[in-house]
């Protein structure tokens, strides 16, 4: 393994290779003797460990929010007392808090009804009700509903070849979630390969004259549960109705369309109404030397609404915001500022993080390192780190420091660790994301099952553990990292 100047042995060790040196009979002093001691406190990187993984007060911050406040989808009151909630919480501790106005969409689901009213085999007056979810951004059919014949494809390139069919047709992609990936340890993987569909299927429909689009609900679990999130449309296009079907109520539908056709009647009723005012809620932490360098720690404070988002981002922006509490838990200010951001507008139009990167686009050098947590409550398992090859050895004391609680894994990566981020990553800053264990954050992701219950306080706590010690680190070392380019 290649040497480094930040070697991860302790002062003290240090001082007795020194003496042994002294009786070298060789007499010359022998190179380990000569590297210089740590230059970030090993003892410090592990007090903030051990300090984080007692920490209750993220487990504190976690339940006000997703139990006192709930769901927080962009333009609701939920979101703007969670902003004002985290707000208050961080100047408490000393932060220097400001509010960056956004403009965010306001989207609010409404009624949402699917039921078979006809298919191979129905016995006279027989009709089925089928669990689905309106997805963000779709469009609504009227009061009444359509009802129309539904067309089962697996992927775009079967949409194209049915395409005469597919005018004044119900589409339903039907594409399976990989578990089997997201059991491997690439949850991520599996979430792009049938994300795909949910993104960009129902604008595929539509350029087809499909009068609504369904796609197959992401994810492993088998509890008949639609799971919602954003669809995409074109520039100018018309949005269509567009909703996820429970994976049970496709797969039915995919059984059924076996033997002939379907006729399904569908209600959705959301409402896009005029944008909404919103806030990115920024924290900074003095610096104890360079306070025009800014070390950023994030996650999002918006959710989807049919959960408490506790999974999806709750656990992610409350382990960064812990990230502070630990630092004044322990009297404790690294060189340069350590800057919380609780993003706003994550899940439905990427607006905070915009917002974010134009104030500081013109400045873009004083953004030293950006950390973003997005990836659910299971446990820390590493760091994911968007930099230079040669960064990875300047990395090591962090490893070295996580050891203990099993977070050693630290894996480079050229693209984005997190959307949020992603505009500072592709400007030059380096990314950093824990690297969590994410194989069953699909099973509750976008679902009403997305509460509190699903996370273990003892994840949460690796998780501000492995920020901690990162964000602190980063921010005590005398020189900035490498710029690093993501790819996007
Ligand atoms: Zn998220």
């Amino acid at each position: 393994m290649k040497k480094t100047l930040y070697g991860s042995c302790t002062f003290a060790l240090g001082l007795a290779i020194v003496a042994l040196s002294l009786v070298n009979k060789a007499g010359a002093v022998d190179a380990v003797a000569m590297q210089p001691p740590p230059v970030v406190d090993p003892g410090v990187l592990a007090r903030i460990r051990d300090a984080a993984m007692v920490n209750d007060w993220g487990w504190q911050r976690l339940s006000d929010l997703t139990d006192k406040i709930g769901p927080r989808l962009s333009g609701s009151p939920q979101l703007e007392a969670a902003i004002t909630q985290l707000a208050g919480v961080m100047s408490s501790l000393g932060a220097t808090v400001a509010l960056q106005p956004v403009k965010v969409p306001h989207w609010v689901r409404g009624e949402e009804i699917g039921e078979l009213v006809d298919y191979p085999g129905r016995l006279r007056g027989l009709t089925q009700k089928l669990h689905l979810t309106a997805l963000g951004a779709s469009s609504a059919t009227t009061p009444k509903g359509i009802t129309a014949r539904v067309i089962v494809v697996h992927d775009l390139d079967e949409l194209k070849l049915r395409a005469r069919e597919v005018r004044g047709s119900i589409v339903l992609f039907e594409s399976n979630f990989d578990q089997r990936l997201a059991s491997n340890g690439e949850a991520g993987a599996a979430y792009q390969q049938s994300g795909f569909y949910r993104f960009s299927g129902p604008s595929a429909a539509a350029a087809l004259g499909a009068s609504a689009a369904l796609v197959r609900s992401i994810g492993g679990a088998a509890y008949r549960l639609p799971h919602t999130g954003l669809t995409i449309w074109k520039d100018n296009q018309a949005p269509i109705p567009a909703a996820a079907l429970a994976a049970e109520d496709a797969d039915l539908i995919a059984r059924l369309d076996a033997s002939g056709p379907i006729i399904m009647k569908l209600v959705l009723t959301p409402q896009t109404l005029p944008d909404a005012d919103s806030f990115n809620v920024i924290a900074d932490w003095p610096a104890r030397e360079k306070s025009g360098e800014y070390v950023v720690v994030s996650g999002h404070l918006d959710s989807w609404d049919l959960g408490t988002g506790a999974v999806d981002d709750g656990v992610g922006v409350i382990a960064a915001a812990a990230v502070i509490q630990v630092l004044k838990q322990l009297d404790l200010h690294p060189r340069r500022t350590i800057r919380f951001v609780g993003w706003t507008n994550e899940e439905n139009g990427s607006r905070g993080n915009k917002a974010y990167f134009a104030s500081v686009s013109h400045v873009i050098e004083t953004q030293v390192a950006a950390i973003e947590n997005d990836e659910g409550g299971g446990r820390a398992l590493g760091i994911a780190a968007a930099v230079t090859p040669e960064t990875l050895a300047i990395l090591q004391p962090v490893q070295k420091a996580l050891g203990p609680i099993g977070a050693t894994v630290l894996a480079r990566r050229d693209g984005e660790l997190g959307s949020d981020i992603g505009p500072l990553q592709g400007a030059g800053v380096p990314g950093f994301a824990p690297l969590v264990d994410a194989r069953h954050y699909f099973d509750y992701h976008h679902t009403a099952a997305d509460t509190l219950d699903k996370v273990d306080p003892k994840n949460l706590q690796s998780q501000i553990a492995t920020m901690a010690v990162l964000a602190y680190y980063l921010a005590e070392l005398p020189d900035v990292i490498p710029r690093f380019k993501a790819l996007q």
